[in-house]
């Protein structure tokens, strides 16, 4: 698969590596993917009929050289259902709901944790932050967790206490803010500066629009499926799209995704029309709609969300809504809000007639459906999906115990851009230690080191060093200055008894602590040869991740 990245504002193209954010000749952040259409065109009708209904089954169109099929969890693929009763409910017979809380952590986030975290994890990246409304660091917290990747996830103190759970119970460290979300990103992307991480970026991060796309495709092999193709041209019969497309926004970039997904499959000659976008917002919380109904080319911000619905409370778009401005007038589709209450109105209409149990965010969509349709916007006879973009399930309170998250307070009165930067960095510095324990992870597989790196990532601030032979790591060790280090004994150049004999032989190595975790079965001798060297040996196989916790934090505190 190839692609390139094209500068939106200067058209300079160059290859994409994940934390290389600016384009190299303007330094403007905001790029493309382009991949090579023509060919695509022609391979991917004979291939894709063998392939699995699911997320990869585009990889060619996505931003991942070698996805690595280890850290999938089935993303992608959900079901497109037809809402029978809401059709003739609103005398609008094809209305059909793109299922996205079948995802695995049950919202449309998933697609974009899934492709971000398999180029990050390509990339060679072991730790990032998040700023989230709750549902993104739910999901990357997932992926992350398979790929071997920390996370740090940024929240707002108004996200739903059971979203928070989620992500503190797949080991991410939860930092919630009190303030609004742009706050929130704001607090994020200090931290990431201040410890040079990667920073998911919204609209800007590539693999997360990208990713949006497979939406698109899908929906039109479905509706296809559905509803029989579409005109035949040339002998070729076209894929199906439907009339509309209608999803809730927040930041918006996940229309602006789709949208780019039909053009391509345009572009492709597969379709020969792309459908309406309708995004809509709440009302408590609509820059994008009022902007776009005054005609505005920049959106107004909305300093204060006055909203119930903490998902979309992105007060401040960017330039997420020119983009989406442009997509959505090019195809002819509209912006709408409705009230909370017209959302909580639509959570109970699609349960009880579809059986379909949303999120309060993923309602709006639906309520925005009621009104276009009720307006005269969307016809009788149009073909409509709409995006139940997500659904949560909560782990009970108990499971976690109290310490799951770290907080940050902004003063109360104080607005955004008064907040000094010292107060951020202050803040983050109650939150976070100083200084994190530095551990260095000596092991010949790279599984071995995923695994021990992972159970470190998810309970504690630590600074992981990973070495795959003796020799390494004793110049990590020297070099590093560790606290403690994870010592695995068969190891090719020079194995762990050497590496052990070569730290005691030497004053500033000898009374760092060691962990050894092997497989090995030790002999008598062996055994002997440890004595009075290590901390504690673990055997492979035969702990679980708690327990190596344990160990870890008796031996450093
Ligand atoms: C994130 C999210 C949205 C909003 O999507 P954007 O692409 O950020 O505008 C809508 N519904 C749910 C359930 C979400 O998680
Ligand atoms: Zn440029």
């Amino acid at each position: 698969m190839s692609f390139i990245l094209r500068c939106i504002d200067c058209g300079h193209k160059a290859p994409y590596f994940p934390t290389a954010i600016n384009c190299p000749q303007c330094n403007s952040q905001w790029r493309e993917a382009e991949y090579d259409l023509a060919t695509l065109s022609k391979t991917l009708p004979l291939q894709l009929p063998d392939r699995p209904f699911d997320l990869w089954r585009y990889h060619e169109l996505l931003p991942v050289r070698n996805p690595d099929p280890s850290i999938t969890l089935g993303e992608g693929g959900s079901p497109l259902i037809k809402a029978t009763n809401l059709g003739l409910m609103l005398g609008c017979p094809n209305i059909f709901i793109k299922d996205e809380r079948q995802g695995p952590t049950a919202s449309f986030k998933d697609r974009q944790a899934a492709v971000s975290i398999a180029a990050l994890k390509e990339a060679g990246i072991t730790e990032m932050v998040v700023a989230s409304t709750g549902n993104v660091a739910i999901a990357y917290s997932a992926y992350a967790a398979r790929a071997g990747i920390k996370l740090w996830a940024f929240v707002t103190s108004l996200v739903p206490a059971v979203k928070m759970r989620e992500i503190a119970l797949y080991g991410s460290q939860v930092i919630k803010v009190t303030g609004s979300y742009d706050n929130v990103k704001r607090a994020a992307s200090e931290f990431a500066q201040q410890r040079n991480l990667y920073q998911n970026m919204g609209a800007r991060s590539i693999p997360s629009v990208e990713s949006m796309k497979t939406i698109a495709y899908e929906i039109s092999e479905q509706i296809t499926a559905f509803l029989g193709a579409d005109a035949i041209e040339n002998n070729k019969s076209l894929w199906r799209t439907p009339d509309w497309y209608v999803q809730a926004i927040s930041g918006g970039m996940g229309p602006l995704g789709v949208a780019k997904g039909f053009s391509e499959l345009k572009e492709m000659g597969f379709i020969n029309k792309e459908p309406a976008i309708a995004a809509i917002q709440t009302a408590g919380c609509s820059p994008m709609v009022t902007s776009w109904k005054k005609g505005l080319e920049t959106a107004e911000i909305v300093e204060e969300p006055r909203t119930h619905i903490e998902t979309l409370a992105t007060g401040d778009p960017g330039r997420t809504y020119n983009l989406l401005r442009k997509a959505i007038d090019n195809t002819d589709g509209a912006f709408e809000s409705v009230t909370d209450e017209e959302a909580f109105r639509a959570m109970h209409v699609i349960a009880k007639m579809e059986g379909v149990s949303a999120e309060p965010a993923a309602a709006v969509a639906f309520a925005g459906l009621f009104k276009l349709i009720r307006a005269g916007v969307i016809k009788p006879d149009d073909t409509v999906v709409v995006n139940c973009t997500g659904h949560t399930m909560p782990p009970e309170k108990f499971v976690l115990g109290d310490d799951w998250a770290r907080n940050i307070v902004f003063p109360e009165n104080e607005t955004e851009k008064e907040t000094p930067k010292e107060g951020i960095l202050a803040a983050l510095s109650h939150v976070v230690p100083e200084r994190f324990s530095r551990v260095v992870i000596v092991d010949d597989t790279t599984e071995a080191r995923l695994l021990i790196r992972r159970i470190l990532q998810s309970q504690g601030d630590f600074t992981l060093f990973e070495a795959k032979n003796g020799k390494e790591a004793l110049r990590i060790i020297r070099r590093e200055n560790p606290d403690l280090i994870i010592l695995d004994l068969m190891m090719p150049e020079l194995d762990g008894f050497g590496v052990l004999d070569e730290l005691k032989a030497n004053a500033e190595t000898e009374n760092i602590p060691v962990i050894v975790s092997t497989a090995k079965e030790l002999t008598k001798a062996e055994r002997e040869r440890l004595k009075g060297q290590i901390q504690s040996l673990l055997q492979k196989g035969d702990f679980m991740s708690d327990e190596f916790l344990d160990e870890v934090h008796t031996v450093i505190n």
